[in-house]
Parts: C-alpha cells; sequence; structure tokens
C-alpha cells in the first residue's frame, strides 16, 4: 500500500511539472513549438532515457520519440525485454528547435535547471541513459568524446544536488538509422544495462 501510494506521489509530481512545461515560456523555443514534450512513461523501472530535444513528430503529439528515431528507440528496448512505457524517457530541451537545429547552451540551461533536474531528483533513477553527444554533454565534461566513452558508465553529480547519478552515454539513435555499423555499436551498448541495473541493485 505504501508502496503505491509513493508511485501515486511521482506520478504525480511529475505531472505537476509537465504541466509547467506545457505552459512554459522561458526560452525563444516556445515560440515555434505546437506542443512542448515533457517526457513520459514510468519512473517505476530506475531506468531513464534522455534525448537531445523534439523534432517535427514530437512537436505534433507532444510525446518524445515518436518518429523514425523513436522507433529504432522501441527496438532496442524489446531486445532487452523492455516496454517503451515501463521506462522514463524524456529530452534536454522540451521544444522543438526550429528546423532540427542544435539547441543554443542558453536554451538547454534554462530548460535542464527548469525542469530537466527536478524530473530527475522526483524519479531518482538507477540509470540515466544519455541518447547523443548534446544530452551526454549535461553530465560528461566536454573534453570526452561520445566515440570514447559510449558504452561506459560514470558515476557523476548532479549539479543542483549534489546528488550522485550512474550515467550510461550512448549514441543517438537517429545516428544509426541509415548506418548499419553505427546500428550494432548502440544495439550492443544497449544490451549492457540490464547487466548494469543487475550489477547497481546488489
Ligand atoms: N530525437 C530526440 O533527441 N528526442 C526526441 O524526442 C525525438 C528525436
Amino acid at each position: 500500500m505504501k508502496e503505491r501510494a509513493r508511485k501515486n506521489d511521482i506520478s504525480s509530481s511529475l505531472e505537476d511539472i509537465a504541466k509547467e512545461i506545457r505552459g512554459c515560456e522561458k526560452c525563444p523555443l516556445f515560440v515555434g513549438r505546437l506542443h512542448a514534450v515533457p517526457g513520459e512513461g514510468s519512473a517505476s523501472s530506475g531506468i531513464v532515457f534522455i534525448g537531445e530535444g523534439p523534432g517535427a513528430q514530437e512537436d505534433k503529439e507532444g510525446r518524445p520519440f515518436i518518429g523514425a528515431a523513436g522507433k529504432f528507440l522501441d527496438e532496442m528496448l524489446a531486445e532487452i525485454g523492455l516496454k517503451r512505457d515501463s521506462v522514463f524517457i524524456t529530452n534536454i530541451v522540451k521544444c522543438r528547435p526550429p528546423d532540427n537545429r542544435d539547441p543554443e547552451p542558453d536554451e538547454v540551461r534554462i530548460c535542464t535547471e527548469s525542469y530537466l533536474w527536478r524530473q530527475l531528483e522526483i524519479i531518482d533513477p538507477k540509470i540515466l541513459v544519455t541518447l547523443g553527444r548534446h544530452a551526454m554533454h549535461r553530465f560528461i565534461p566536454a573534453d570526452k568524446k561520445i566515440s570514447v566513452v559510449h558504452g561506459k558508465l560514470f558515476r557523476l553529480k548532479s549539479p543542483t544536488s549534489g546528488r550522485t547519478f550512474n550515467v550510461l552515454p550512448q549514441y543517438h539513435p537517429a545516428a544509426a538509422l541509415y548506418n548499419g555499423g553505427m546500428r550494432n555499436t548502440l544495439m550492443r551498448d544497449f544490451k549492457k544495462i540490464p547487466r548494469i541495473l543487475k550489477t547497481l541493485s546488489l
């Protein structure tokens, strides 16, 4: 019963943040959006996936990773026995950058300080899986290259709370769409997740 109450508390705190995000006008990205994309899924598995920012499809529907890259993400999740609604999926910026340009440093700073760190404090994940270099560099120093550190586990402090997170950087699923070699690399890195989770739970 206590566990159910705790889960309800987490869902309602995440929904409060999602409401704030849907009404957010803190950075210029709100001007061009159709829908903000707060993130979705469950906090119970202890896994959070963090991408860069919504694309066209996500902007249309207000849900993360539902386009071509999202289909590949779903496939990789299925490969390790997970459904997308059993993990939490979000992005470092919650509104689509125009023409899918890279988010500006200020947009990333404002959005993560206002929302992402709070989402992570509430979810309290066992592991964060960053997808692509933009998400990775929110956690891992800028001098580290994704080509070197992908698939390796880092323990890092949150800039706001000082809390330690386990971070597993991975390539972005979009990078693998037209590149078979990259697809294999991503799948290989993905398959490390269950083993890492098991070790972290011991
Ligand atoms: N790419 C991302 O980084 N995030 C999404 O939600 C969709 C595509």
